[in-house]
């Protein structure tokens, strides 16, 4: 007798789930399951007998009780259908001869037999790896994302019946391949479509190449939304693992999802969005936008519309880099490295400094509007810069613009230096430095550190904003490909912030 194995999600991870049927002669037409069962596997039985039925198999005629193991942790969801039919079927003798010792399956079942796709097929094909198991038997839409972990031969399966072939070795169903990446888009948002905003197109490119988040701000009508999206092209395409890593994430929120996350994703979540959708939990412990923005862009329109309890919430994710969310259902952690970029408008009407529609709103609304950014969450932003309204002659003028091809050969050689910096550290980018690391690796040259002392004294800059001017110029000098910070490096820096009455 071999052994059938399902699983169960928790978050991004899985849960490896023995399967054991006995039948029970004397009492006819009983199903017990037992193992923490949630609502979803309980309601499997009928779609289990169903399936079976409509496959021409026998239910057996005894009163069935299937154990999942490990008994002390819950599980849920539909995806337990699949290995629940195959372990029934293998315990009354329907499955002809055992050609694998171990399986491990997942899908959920149709009543009709057919295999449906389940989510998280990917971190479930990656438990596998554990426990030395011989075959997968995942659900055929989504067979090549399970291959993706490389655990096992993965078996796309179609149906109940299939399923049941490829065990007894009388169907030539060959292993899925590792899917493809995604369809490529690049080209699709260059920042060669932006007119003019030379500073913010700039600020990108630092933003891409150090990680740092930005903060937009300008009227509405300036570009700030055309201008955040094209980070994404900017940033370098993903490497195997963080690849993976988000294929991952991406496979358990999108159940038919079969291909390779390959780019950077970009998340630009609504600021009606609750706290929960943007970080993550809910009853179902799914990530949330800023886990699937992971090793990508988080992006917020309209920030200063976002209600302070979602954007408080966003502190410690973006600190640590990680977010815990705790629920009745337990405890998870799920990975979040973003480059934030937000875009919000100078003041409550939207026109504070235009030069051609006159602002309406008091100081004092100006303040209170700006102010609802709170101190410690800004710490967290590098760059904050001022997009102006669009000049209409910037809009014909034809003239030479950088692409996003060219800036990426920048960035991405700004990456290899800051690789090399941080060797002996868990520092990966510049945003990422501590104040030690600024210390050591952030020394401007003798007319920077004048030009830095200048504006300290005339702008009663803090000593939280010099750390955040040095790491900024420090990246502007890795893409200039300088181990000197230079004059021109700190003063791009002091450009990038702005004068709003922002909390410090
Ligand atoms: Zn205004």
């Amino acid at each position: 007798m071999g052994s059938i194995f399902g699983a169960t999600l928790f978050g991004i991870d899985a849960l490896v789930v023995e399967i054991e049927v006995r039948l029970l002669s004397g009492q006819y037409g009983r199903f017990l399951l037992t193992g923490l069962p949630g609502a979803a596997v309980r309601e499997s039985r009928d779609r289990v007998k169903a399936a079976i039925l409509a496959s021409g198999y026998e239910f057996p005629r005894k009163s069935v009780l299937v154990h999942l193991a490990p008994a002390d942790q819950r599980k849920d969801g539909p995806l337990l259908d699949l290995p629940l039919a195959l372990a029934l079927l293998a315990e009354s003798g329907q499955l002809p001869h055992e050609r694998f010792p171990r399986v491990l399956a997942a899908g959920e079942l149709a009543l009709d037999g057919r295999v449906r796709p389940v989510r998280g097929i990917l971190a479930i094909a990656a438990a596998a790896r554990e426990l030395d198991i011989d075959a997968i038997l995942a659900p055929a839409e989504i067979a090549e994302q399970a291959a993706l972990a490389h655990a096992a031969p993965v078996y796309p399966v179609r149906t109940l019946a299939e399923a049941m072939a490829v065990l007894a070795g009388t169907a030539s169903v060959d292993p899925a391949r590792p899917a493809q990446p995604e369809v490529d888009v690049e080209g699709e948002d260059d920042v060669r479509d932006v007119r003019g905003q030379e500073l913010a197109k700039q600020a990108l490119a630092v933003a891409a190449a150090g990680m740092h988040n930005l903060l937009l701000v300008g009227p509405p009508g300036s570009g700030k939304t055309m201008l955040a999206r094209r980070l994404r092209a900017l940033l370098p395409a993903l490497g195997d693992d963080a690849s993976i890593e988000c294929s991952r994430i991406a496979s358990v929120v999108d159940p038919t999802r079969n291909t390779r996350v390959s780019r950077p994703p970009f998340r630009a979540p609504h600021h009606t969005a609750s706290a929960a959708a943007l970080v993550g939990g809910g009853v179902q412990l799914r990530p949330g936008e800023i886990t699937l923005a992971h090793n990508g862009v988080l992006f917020l329109d309209e920030f200063a519309e976002f209600p302070r309890v979602v954007i408080e919430a966003l502190r410690q994710p973006l600190e640590e880099r990680t977010i815990t969310v705790s629920r009745v259902a337990g405890t998870l952690t799920f990975p979040a490295d973003v480059c934030l970029v937000a875009a919000m408008n100078p003041c409550p009407c939207g026109y504070r400094g235009h030069p051609k529609v006159a602002c309406r709103c008091s100081d004092h609304e100006v303040r209170r509007y700006v102010q609802r950014l709170s101190g410690p969450l800004l710490d967290r932003i590098d760059l904050r810069v001022e997009v102006a309204a669009v000049d209409v002659r910037e809009l014909l003028e034809p003239g030479p613009r950088t692409g996003s091809i060219d800036l990426r050969t920048a960035i991405v050689r700004a990456r290899e230096l800051q690789t090399e910096r941080f060797t002996r550290s868990l520092t990966r980018v510049n945003a990422q430095m501590s104040p030690k690391e600024v210390e050591r690796f952030c020394v401007p040259d003798p007319e920077g550190h004048r030009l830095l002392l200048k504006a300290a004294d005339t702008q009663h800059l803090s000593a939280r904003s010099v750390k955040r001017i040095l790491r900024v110029a420090r990246t502007v000098a890795d893409l200039r490909g300088s181990a000197t910070i230079a004059s021109a490096d700190v003063a791009f820096a002091l450009a990038c912030r702005t004068t709003l009455p922002l909390h410090e």
